[in-house]
This record gives structure tokens, sequence and C-alpha cells, in this order.
């Protein structure tokens, strides 16, 4: 809808139905052999953010609790989710990735979780726990507050996104990364202040209970975990 994208929206869409998708999927599968060394860098420091939220959640018991995974890719944190007994309902803008969660999902025996083809924006429905877990870096500030206004409403409790951090450091990071010679990354990279984060939380309602950092030599991602204040 046009509250969460425009331009952005259309453009994401369009990488992950396309090169997007084999490119991902090759990064969150399991094969050595099909990722060069940046990519199976970012293949383990997302891990490391899944593992994070999947401990956080089972603390505070999922048994039976209703989780949303907006953008859930190829279903690396929904299928762990639906494992340890949440009710997941997954869903994606992008098709051949929501079909590859499935077919996962399938594989791992995950029943209790959903997918479905969505862009975020139009998802419904009320949850425990709400996740979007690095999505946000394909959109600008305006649209993630847009998202986690959207995001918040369907949480009942819980509220869980990543994002990578603006600080100097990485700011500067990744212009080397845009400067460097290689194949074009194809989708832009966009930082956000972690402080536009908790005000966007704040407004919508919710209070940071826990945060986390997670970053490997070219994965970073800084995650928040928030509940209705
Ligand atoms: N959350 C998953 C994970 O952590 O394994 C996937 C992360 S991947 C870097 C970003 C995902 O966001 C892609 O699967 C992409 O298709 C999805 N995406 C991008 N824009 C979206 C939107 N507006 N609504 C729903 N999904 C979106």
């Amino acid at each position: 809808t046009a509250a969460a994208g425009g331009d952005e929206m259309a453009s994401v869409k369009t990488y992950f139905e396309t090169e997007g998708a084999s490119r991902w999927k090759k990064i969150y599968g399991d094969d050595e052999e099909e990722v060069n060394k940046v990519q199976l860098d970012i293949r383990m420091g997302h891990a490391q953010t899944v593992d994070k939220i999947v401990n956080w959640l089972d603390s505070d018991g999922l048994d039976g609790r209703t989780v949303a995974d907006c953008g859930c890719g190829t279903g690396l944190l929904s299928i762990p989710l639906s494992l340890k007994g949440a009710n997941v309902s997954a869903s994606d803008i992008s098709g051949p990735l929501v079909e590859e969660a499935r077919s996962r999902a399938s594989a791992a025996g995950a029943k209790s979780a959903t997918f479905e083809v969505s862009d975020l924006e139009s998802v419904d429905g009320k949850f425990n726990t709400v996740t979007c877990v690095d999505v946000m870096i394909h959109y600008p500030q305006n649209k993630v507050d847009a998202m986690i206004e959207h995001l918040a409403s369907m949480s009942e409790e819980k509220l869980i996104v990543s994002f990578a951090p603006n600080t100097p450091y990485y700011s500067v990071l990744k212009r080397i990364g845009e400067l460097a010679p290689g194949p074009s990354k194809a989708t832009r990279a966009y930082l956000h202040k972690e402080e536009d984060v908790r005000a966007a939380l704040k407004r919508a309602g919710f209070r940071v209970t826990r945060d986390e950092m997670t970053a490997t030599n070219f994965y970073f991602s800084r995650l928040l975990e928030a509940e209705r204040a």
C-alpha cells in the first residue's frame, strides 16, 4: 500500500522476486560451496540474530503463542519458532522466497507455520508477537516509521525488529562497500538511527525491553525487543 511503500516497495519486490531470490536462497541456505566468503559471513551473522530472537522468545515461553513473522524470507526464523510450539503466520513480499520457506518448513516438519505472499503493510490480524527481521534495511526512515506503526497495531504483546544502525563507523563502511568494485548490490541499503527507531516504537505505544547487536565482518544488525507500554 502507499503508506509503506511507493517506489522502494516496487523495486524491492522486483529484486526479491528475481535475482534477489536466488542470491538470498543461497546466502540463507546451508551449502558452503554455493557462497563466497562475504556471503558466508553474512549467513553466519544472520544466524546469530535468529538464535538471539529464538532464545528470547523461548525463554518467555513459545508454546501456543501466535507470531506474525513479517518479511520472513526463507523461513529461517519462522521454522524454529514453529518447531518450538508457536503458531506462526509468516509472510513475505517475494513469491519465490515464500515458496522456498514453505518447502523448507515442510521438510523440517514445522507444521504450525503458514506462509503467504504479502507486503507487511497489508498483513492484518492480532498476534502475541510480531517480528520483522532485517527488512527495514531496504527502506528509508519515513517508510520504516509507517511500518513500525502498522506492525505495532498487529501486536498484542511483543514487537521485535532489527535494522542496520546508522553510526559514524557503519556509515563509512557502507560508503566503502558502495565504492568497492564488483557486482552491483542491486538494492539500496538504508542505515537507521537507533533513536529514530526507538521514537517510532514509543509513538506506537511500545517500550524497549531487550536489545542486542550482532556484528561480523560484513553483517551488522541491531535488534530491539519491545513490549506494549
Ligand atoms: N526476515 C528474514 C530473515 O531474517 O531470515 C528475511 C530477511 S531478507 C534480508 C529481507 C526480506 O524482506 C526479503 O525476504 C524480502 O522479500 C522481504 N521484504 C522486503 N520488503 C518487504 C515488504 N514491504 N513486506 C514484506 N516483506 C518484504
